[in-house]
């Protein structure tokens, strides 16, 4: 596997085995590709527990755009409305290149809500949308990244009573939270799912296009187009404890192996439970 898409840790050494034959049923066709894609790409490891609506707000801004591209639009806001008091956390601590840039390749958004101060959310709820679109300029679409940040800030602020999600994943649980956030314009299902795995240790996989089109080319779905219709039906199939593995591991097949243009069905370990590898033969 190319090292770019690989960040993360895993563990168990990863193997070659190959599934030996079709099933049918779709539940066990899934199970029998989690427990494939561990064997041949090793299980992802969680790197622990991030404050929630940092990990939210960094990834409303990697919409459409790069990890740096939301980091820069992140930095440039809590440098702007910087915090009252400071949590310690050290941006050195990032990836970093030969040169001593954030490395573009090595970073994720996990690694910045970790290692870099956030803004005073206090006072970013109290601005005009027109400064926080400014301020998140580099991140790409200012105007509806800043809107869905203050919508954001604001939900927090008047209905929840403070600016934290955790106090909202312990009252409404997981599928309540992923339904109250996804509400709110500008936060799709993907951007909340995403968010409570990374910050949280949700056992949820949330769906990106690489796990859409995988899931859909195994058979497992068939959803066209609607990923938040992939998420809600594959939910409640994957076993429990697996979802962020089996997430993170559709990543990296789909952007390896399974790739949208060119999958390369001859040599993939799971073409022979894969109703679509005689489509690309
Ligand atoms: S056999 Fe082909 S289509 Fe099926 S999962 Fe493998 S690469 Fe994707």
């Amino acid at each position: 596997m190319p090292a770019r898409f690989d960040k993360l840790k895993r563990k168990g050494v990863a193997q070659r085995e190959e599934a030996a034959r079709p099933i049918k049923d779709l539940r066990k066709r899934l199970i029998k590709s989690i427990d494939l894609l561990d064997a041949n790409l090793g299980v992802p490891v969680w790197d622990g527990k991030k404050n929630a609506l940092e990990v939210l707000v960094l990834t409303i801004l990697s919409q459409n755009t790069t990890d740096p591209n939301a980091l820069r639009g992140y930095e440039n806001l809590a440098r702007l409305y910087p915090a009252k008091h400071k949590s310690g956390k050290d941006a050195s601590a990032l990836p970093r290149d030969a040169a001593g840039n954030v490395d573009k390749v090595a970073i994720r958004l996990s690694d910045a809500a970790k290692a870099v101060e956030p803004p005073d959310w206090v006072r970013v709820a109290e601005l005009p949308q027109r400064k926080i679109a400014d301020a998140i300029r580099a991140a790409g679409l200012p105007d509806s990244k800043s809107g869905a940040i203050l919508s954001l800030l604001h939900w927090l602020r008047d209905d929840v009573g403070e600016f934290a999600l955790e106090p909202v994943l312990d009252q409404h649980g997981e599928a309540g939270t992923v339904e109250m956030l996804s509400a709110i314009k500008g936060i799709g299902v993907k951007t909340v799912s995403v968010t409570l795995i990374e910050a949280l240790g949700a056992d949820l996989c949330p769906v990106d296009t690489h796990v859409h089109r995988v899931i859909n080319r195994l058979g497992i779905v068939d959803t066209k187009t609607n990923r938040d219709k992939t998420f809600a039906l594959i939910k409640d199939m994957i076993p429990k404890g697996r979802a962020f593995a089996l997430h993170h591991n559709l990543l990296t097949f789909g952007r390896t192996v399974c790739t949208a243009k060119s999958p390369t069905c001859g040599d993939c370990f799971l073409r022979r439970l894969c109703p679509s590898a005689k489509v690309f033969a």
